[in-house]
């Protein structure tokens, strides 16, 4: 991986997490050592009930703290949302846009995953993008053409390596154990780097693309060694400590 880019290792919390998970996070930060600091970040994306709590818990530790969402405004009349701006104020520092249970089951477009990303900025957080495929589109043949559109759709014009991360999730291998082959994956991140030269040009060397799909401590090592790999968004394993440190220590 180019020194542009340093290994990200996300954790999803989804709607998962009460008070008393901040000792799990406690936890992470304790097995953040000195050797694991030099070789990656690390970003855990709590519930939004949670990520006040959690910022305050892990201050000095390294870990960033992430939404998982966010509206396009920055206030108003939005009845159940939560704005960029209002997670930058929690102590956040990154939000995921446009992950795919956000656009099965919210309706969520390339558009809209856009101006949240937008919004992201707007209040100093990087955005990471979700895009990715699902099972029909892959065996399909069009897994490569649908997630350049949407990361066409859905990166805004302006993006950096500061404030973008991409986060590649085959939506078939979200929570079900089922990986992409290496070669599949290496092939996603290729293509996924060339949509964003194409609009950002040398920039785009420094956007980190994340693998996201039943990543676990036991396929981290050969997923996040793969070409183009910049780190992992991780689920369901990102809920315990250990998992989500032994997944991180691919790269220690
Ligand atoms: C995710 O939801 O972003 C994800 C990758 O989940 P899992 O690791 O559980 O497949």
């Amino acid at each position: 991986m180019p020194a542009a880019r340093r290994p990200l290792v996300a954790g999803n919390w989804k709607m998962n997490g009460m008070k008393h998970s901040g000792a799990e996070l406690i936890a992470m930060a304790d097995g953040y050592d000195a050797a694991l600091k030099d070789k990656a970040d690390l970003l855990i994306c709590p519930p939004a009930t949670l990520v006040a709590l959690l910022a305050a818990e892990t201050t000095g530790s390294g870990i960033a703290i992430g939404g998982q969402d966010c509206h396009a405004k920055a206030s108003g009349a939005h009845t159940g949302d939560l704005s960029a701006e209002m997670l930058k104020d929690a102590g956040a520092s990154f939000v995921i846009v446009g992950h795919s249970e956000r656009r099965t089951d919210h309706c969520e477009s390339d558009a809209v995953v856009r101006a949240k990303a937008e919004a992201a900025w707007r209040a100093g957080l990087t955005a990471v993008v979700c895009v990715g495929e699902t099972r029909q589109e892959r065996e399909g043949g069009s897994a490569l053409a649908v997630v350049a559109a949407q990361v066409r759709g859905s990166v805004p014009a302006g993006a950096s390596g500061a404030n973008l991360v991409v986060a590649y999730e085959p939506v078939w291998a979200i929570g079900t154990g089922l990986v992409p082959t290496v070669g599949d994956v290496e092939e996603m991140h290729g293509e996924i780097r060339k949509v964003l030269a194409e609009a950002l040009g040398e920039e785009a060397g420094k956007v980190r693309i994340l693998y996201g799909g039943s990543v676990k401590p036991d396929n981290a090592p050969t997923l996040l060694k793969a070409a183009d790999v910049d780190g992992a968004l991780v689920g369901g394993a990102s809920l315990k400590a250990s998992d989500f440190l032994a997944i991180a220590k691919a790269y220690a």
